[in-house]
């Protein structure tokens, strides 16, 4: 399973033809029915729960699998789509990260390293496969040298073991085919197929008598006495605790009568990958330094789990909030961020950032160019048009783009506002922060 294949360059060569369906709100799945298997086995939606969790991510299975082992038995996973892993999660780019680019004391930082453990260790205990096969950062000139100084700094900060310094030659013998004035080698970095850990996720829930029910979505959810009564589309639960892990999880806190401050605003990453034959010219993963200010942005590579090279991405506003492709629009979405002030001092803070972005995902031309500083030998035609993932991204009400995961608690609810990269690593950790604070809840109760 992967990415959809953006606009840039493929949709336009008539080589990826876009999902079935345009846009996604609060009580629409939008996945076209695919194949039963653990990802979509359905269990029917119980009247009675303790714990309600909104959202059959990664996230929010991890919470669940926390909660398990804290105790809770009584747990229904409620998802929208048809099977689980079906946005951000099922179309990552599959990077166990090793925690070196935030910021020390952050909860990304604590977490990732915290997290990234837990899944190696989880990954082999249960079979799922996986390599750490580490990734080079690579500077091309003086300047990315200094900035690699902080961010191996960083690294250091945030407890990373076995950083170091590559001079060229040594690059050359790992990566014979990208340049650079210095590396970092990182080994602390792995690959891993998401929908695979949440298959054995969703296994060890189902094991432990967790609910999952799929193709459920959640209309809204309201407190009666000391209950929540949660409205879906296959009828009410009621439960004692509600934790919305809904990803692009605004709307879903709204609807649960929650105003969560911020605004959820959609980027599409768009993907290409290298063909076949030229693939040897990247062994493992290998990026630029980057830009402290958007540490996710830069084109860099990737090797998968399944096989074959990633490039890219280029990072566009989509223009809905599941807009996989250019051609998916939606007039409410967009409509629902102009009303938000945060959106357009985002807009102001970053525009240029914005046209730079959307100027190498028209032209292929330039898209290999910004490549070809990592891998000099790559031509235009060694890449081809491969699937984009769509980043949900919180913004607040001053235009700042919210760095860190933000858990928020209401009265018997907990909401999981933003949870980004590298929220798939750190997927164990942040459930288990995740469930503590729907325990206290709980217990409150
Ligand atoms: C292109 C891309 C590349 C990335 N690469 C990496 C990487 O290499 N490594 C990494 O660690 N992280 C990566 N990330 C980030 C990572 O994928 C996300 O942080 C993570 O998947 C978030 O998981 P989630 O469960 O919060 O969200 P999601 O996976 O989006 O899950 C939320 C779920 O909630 C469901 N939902 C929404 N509304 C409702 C409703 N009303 N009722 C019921 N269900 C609902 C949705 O259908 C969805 O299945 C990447 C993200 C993208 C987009």
């Amino acid at each position: 399973m992967g990415r959809r294949a953006a606009d840039w360059p493929l949709a336009a060569a008539g080589l990826v033809s876009p999902p079935p369906h345009a846009t996604h709100s609060i009580g629409a799945a939008t996945e076209a029915p695919i194949r039963m298997d653990s990802l979509t086995s359905a269990d029917a939606v119980p009247a009675t729960c303790d714990v309600v969790i909104i959202g059959g991510g990664i996230v929010g299975l991890a919470t669940a699998l926390r909660l398990i082992e804290r105790g809770v038995r009584s747990i229904a996973v409620v998802e929208a789509e048809r099977r689980l892993a079906a946005h951000q999660t099922g179309h990552n780019s599959g990077v166990i990260h090793s925690g070196l680019y935030y910021k020390p004391g952050s909860l990304k930082a604590r977490l990732c390293v915290e997290g990234r453990e837990a899944l190696y260790a989880f990954c082999a205990e249960h079979g799922v496969r996986h390599e750490r096969c580490g990734k080079v950062v690579v500077a091309i000139d003086d300047a990315e040298v200094e900035r690699m100084g902080e961010l191996e700094r960083r690294g250091i900060a945030n407890g990373l073991l076995g950083l170091r310094r590559l001079a060229p030659a040594e690059l050359r013998a790992r990566e014979p085919h990208v340049t650079c004035v210095a590396a970092l080698l990182v080994p602390d970095t792995g690959i891993v197929d998401y929908t695979h850990v949440c298959e054995a996720y969703a296994r060890l829930i189902r094991g432990a008598g967790g609910v999952i029910a799929t193709a459920v979505p959640v209309r809204a959810a309201r407190r009666n006495g000391g209950d929540i009564v949660v409205e879906t589309a296959q009828g009410r639960i009621t439960c004692r605790t509600l934790v919305n892990c809904a990803g692009l999880s605004d709307r879903v806190a709204r609807a649960c009568g929650v105003e969560p401050g911020v605004r959820i605003v959609p980027f599409r990453g768009e993907y290409a990958e290298l063909v076949p034959e030229r693939q040897h010219l990247v062994k493992h993963l290998v990026y630029p330094v980057p830009d402290s200010r958007f540490p996710f942005l830069g084109v860099h590579f990737t090797r998968m789990a399944g096989g074959g090279i990633e490039c890219g991405p280029n990072a566009v506003l989509a223009l809905a909030r599941h807009g996989y492709t250019r051609s998916i629009v939606s007039p409410a979405d967009i409509a629902d961020w102009l009303a938000f002030p945060g959106f357009w001092r985002m807009a102001w803070r970053y525009w240029r950032m914005g046209v730079g972005e959307m100027r190498r995902a028209g032209s292929r031309r330039a898209f290999v160019a910004a490549l070809r500083r990592l891998v000099p030998e790559l031509r235009d035609d060694d890449v081809r048009p491969a699937e984009a993932g769509v980043r949900a991204q919180a913004v607040d009400r001053d235009g700042a783009l919210v760095d860190d995961f933000r858990i928020e608690r209401a009265p018997g609810m907990v909401h999981v506002l933003n949870a980004p990269s590298p929220a798939a690593t750190a997927s164990l950790a942040i459930g288990r922060e995740i469930a503590s604070l729907a325990l206290e809840t709980l217990g409150a109760g």
